[in-house]
């Protein structure tokens, strides 16, 4: 389970996490709403250790990221092994980050074969097996810049999946693409929910949220104002933010 404690944090004198408790169960699906500014990605990017917390701190399977319990204080962990805890933690974003001179499949390819976690052989294979789940078995030997942003981003959940993380993290993974290619992402993600991949999506997307979710969270002032199941928190919310929040995005 990813699970986050009282999680607190200021930019400055602004406070931008005010107290997050969140759980998400090994292969459930939590997607994250709430107007824009109000904390969503700075909590997702506490997740995998990206953002530090002033207070509070997360868990993975019951292991605290990028922090250890020392004399009952939080100590920050080396950099080494904050890195080795984020190749557990899949994160795909906005844009896609692809490497420009690598092929698509060597894109997907290096993470695994870097980590030495794979010989060169056995990371290639894989790649192909992820690229052909992401419906991209014929672009294998193509450049980023000669696909469209859609495929380019199928690629980057190729690329995330390839380290075999028990937990990925989307934040807003279709809000960079025309209209036309969105529904090819979402479908790809829908995948691995059902798939039962432990997934935090950060989305607009609230059609989409409602298909995909087990959770739905609401934010607004870095607090979660609602939690629960997407036909409750999205059909009959019960706090005036949500309706309000929900009347400007549906
Ligand atoms: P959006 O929907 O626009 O992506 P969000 O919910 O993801 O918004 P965050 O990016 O988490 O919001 O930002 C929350 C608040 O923290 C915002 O007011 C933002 O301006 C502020 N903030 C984020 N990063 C920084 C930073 N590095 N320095 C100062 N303020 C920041
Ligand atoms: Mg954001």
């Amino acid at each position: 389970a990813v699970t986050v404690h009282d999680a607190h944090k200021w930019y400055g004198a602004h406070q931008v996490l005010a107290g997050i408790e969140l759980t998400v169960q090994p292969g459930q699906v939590t997607v994250i709403i709430g107007p824009s500014g109000s904390g969503k990605s700075t909590l997702l990017r506490a997740v995998n250790h990206l953002e530090k917390l002033d207070i509070g701190h997360v868990t993975v399977n019951g292991e605290p990221i990028g922090v250890r319990h020392h004399r009952g204080r939080l100590k920050e962990i080396s950099e080494r092994a904050i890195l080795a805890q984020r190749r557990g933690i899949g994160f795909v974003f906005q844009g896609f980050h692809l490497f420009p001179h690598l092929t698509v499949l060597e894109n997907v390819a290096a993470a695994p074969a870097a980590a030495k976690r794979k010989s060169r052989a056995e990371a290639a294979e894989l790649a192909r097996t992820l690229l052909g789940r992401v419906g991209l078995a014929d672009k294998v030997d193509a450049y980023p810049r000669q696909l469209s942003g859609g495929q380019q981003q199928r690629v980057a959940i190729a690329r995330a999946l390839a380290l075999e993380p028990g937990v990925i993290l989307f934040d807003e993974p279709t809000s960079a693409l025309d209209p036309e290619l969105v529904g090819e992402v979402l479908s790809v993600i829908k995948d691995l929910a059902t798939g039962g991949t432990t997934l935090i999506v950060v989305t607009h997307e609230i059609g989409f949220a409602r298909e995909i979710a087990d959770t739905v969270v609401f934010l607004d002032g870095g607090r979660i104002v609602e939690q629960g199941p997407p036909d409750r928190v999205l059909d009959r919310p019960e706090h005036p933010r949500t309706r309000e929040f929900l009347s400007k995005v549906l």
